[in-house]
């Protein structure tokens, strides 16, 4: 029996409310888990706007249940919320959001039988920053071995969606999980695990958000017992990545780094006119050497004037893994919108220099046809493939290496979005490219039919245990029902 009270208030609303919705009524409860109505939620990059009809902040397995069938009641759809930071329609749903950021208990660490790490439990509203302290104050301290750059977002939306970070051999996020826990659209809370079945465990570490709502997700870390080394430099485009062994310096430097990432902006000095042939590198590898204490570099003077980068500082310092895995970039006010893919790279690393060479120059062309389009840039980490049926890194040779690649601008810069469907568009036609899900892609012309095609018989698989769990869609939007639903009677 459903209770639905309406407070003249909000004060009974959980304490973190999404800052991204403009409330649209007062705060309500049904069975005591929160909503509002009327919500208008906008992603992080802006480019994403949706009312909502009730907006939930659940914080416990029972509340998950109760949205559950107050959903099936209502014949509504459910889509779930962490920060708002994906650039896909993917957490956009008329109908029912759910706001997971109340789901916050991380679990103590449990060391693994074969003491080949610990795992950690946590419920899917626990932001990356909080996991990383909690992992730290932990004896003995503990640290994911890679992670996303940012660490304001939550893990029910890295997990669902497959994100990475540029550890080589961490391969992607969704390759940490031992096991997970959703409830699906009978409001069942099921567990997912490679010992109970291969199957639908690989389907739960990367779906998207369409088995139902996650609870919870164990992952496996790693005792904190080196650090990393980072280093960083700015050395001229031609020395990465012209010259006939190009290819086979970088996939060296790749192979022997932990990690590698590179970051260009097309500008060599903020507002003028002169092309950069210069790219920002940074390079990480493990040391046992202790780490430094970071504040002695506070308040160093800028060497990039670009304020999006000026945090950047050439030079090599040893880390403790989150410090070195979230380097703070951007100015504070300007948010981004990105369009990114992962891309196989040959065996001599030539299509990835092809690529860099040729996005310079048409990021180049786009970036100075108009003064309002000056603040873009272009991002790219290689990982290992993941075995994992629904990541665009998805390869049956695990040594196989993806060069995860993005292409980004201010956000309402004019003219990005066609812009960027037309570099996606590229490397899907050179490269056999797939879309990374959180980034831009929807609007690709034809790319629904491309990775119906592309992923086949794994969207068939893993449309096999998707049904099993959410026979009559609940939680499919207007972003997935193309690539799942399609030709469905
Ligand atoms: C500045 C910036 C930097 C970024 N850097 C990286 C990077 O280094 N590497 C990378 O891979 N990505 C990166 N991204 C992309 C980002 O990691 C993803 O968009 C991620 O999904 C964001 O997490 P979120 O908490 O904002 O999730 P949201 O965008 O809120 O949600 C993402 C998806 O997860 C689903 N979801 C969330 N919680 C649950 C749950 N409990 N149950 C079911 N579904 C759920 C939502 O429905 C939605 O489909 C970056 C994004 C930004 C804005």
């Amino acid at each position: 029996m459903t209770k639905l009270d309406i407070l003249p208030q909000a004060q009974d609303a959980k304490p973190e409310v999404i800052t991204i919705c403009q409330v649209g009524t007062p705060m309500a409860i049904v069975d005591g888990v929160s909503f509002s109505a009327g919500d208008v939620f906008t992603n992080y990059g802006g480019n994403q706007t949706i009312q909502t009809e009730r907006l939930f902040y659940p914080t416990t397995l029972q509340d998950l249940q109760v949205i559950i069938r107050e959903a099936r009641n209502d014949k509504k759809k459910v889509r779930c919320v962490g920060s708002g930071h994906s650039w896909s329609s993917t957490a956009a749903t008329p109908d029912y959001q759910v706001s997971v950021n109340g789901m916050n208990k991380i679990h103590a660490p449990a060391p693994l039988m074969d003491g080949s790490g610990w795992t950690v439990k946590l419920e899917t509203g626990v932001l990356v920053s909080e996991l990383d302290a909690f992992l730290r104050a932990h004896k003995p301290p503990l640290a994911l071995p890679s992670n996303v750059v940012p660490d304001v977002v939550r893990f029910g939306g890295i997990l669902s969606m497959g994100c990475h970070g540029a550890n080589l051999n961490a391969r992607t996020m969704s390759d940490m999980i031992t096991e997970m826990s959703i409830v699906n659209a009978r409001g069942e809370l099921v567990t997912y695990s490679e010992a109970k079945d291969p199957e639908a465990f690989n389907a739960a570490c990367l779906n998207l958000g369409l088995l139902g709502i996650i609870y919870t997700a164990t992952l496996k870390v790693e005792a904190m017992n080196t650090r990393l080394r980072v280093t960083d430099s700015y050395p001229t485009l031609d020395s990465q990545f012209k010259g006939a062994d190009a290819g086979l310096r970088l996939k060296a430097m790749v192979l022997q780094n932990d990690s590698t990432e590179f970051l260009y902006w097309p500008f060599r000095h903020f507002m003028k006119p002169e092309q950069n042939d210069s790219i920002w590198l940074k390079q990480w590898v493990r040391t046992t050497e202790p780490a430094e204490d970071l504040t002695k570099y506070e308040g160093l003077p800028p060497m990039v004037d670009n304020p999006f980068f000026s945090t950047l500082q050439v030079g090599s310092r040893v880390m403790e893994t989150p410090d070195a895995l979230h380097f703070p970039i951007g100015d504070g006010v300007t948010t981004v919108v990105d369009a990114g893919v992962a891309f196989k790279v040959d065996n001599d690393f030539k299509n990835a220099c092809e690529a860099v060479n040729e996005l310079v120059e048409k990021n180049w062309a786009f970036t100075t046809s108009k003064p309002e389009r000056m603040g873009t840039a272009i991002e790219f980490r290689f990982i290992k493939a993941s075995n994992k049926m629904l990541s665009p890194a998805y390869d049956k040779d695990p040594e196989a290496i993806y060069c995860m690649i993005n292409v980004m601008a201010a956000s309402a810069t004019p003219g990005f979005k066609e812009y960027s469907e037309g570099i996606v568009s590229n490397w899907i036609q050179k490269y056999n490219a797939k879309p990374h899900w959180p980034k831009m892609w929807e609007s690709v012309p034809g790319v629904y039919p491309y990775l119906r095609r592309e992923y086949a018989d794994r969207l068939y698989r893993f449309n096999r245990v998707r049904k099993s769990q959410d026979p009559s869609g609940m939680f499919i939007n207007d972003t997935w029902r193309p690539l799942f639903q399609e030709n469905e009677a």
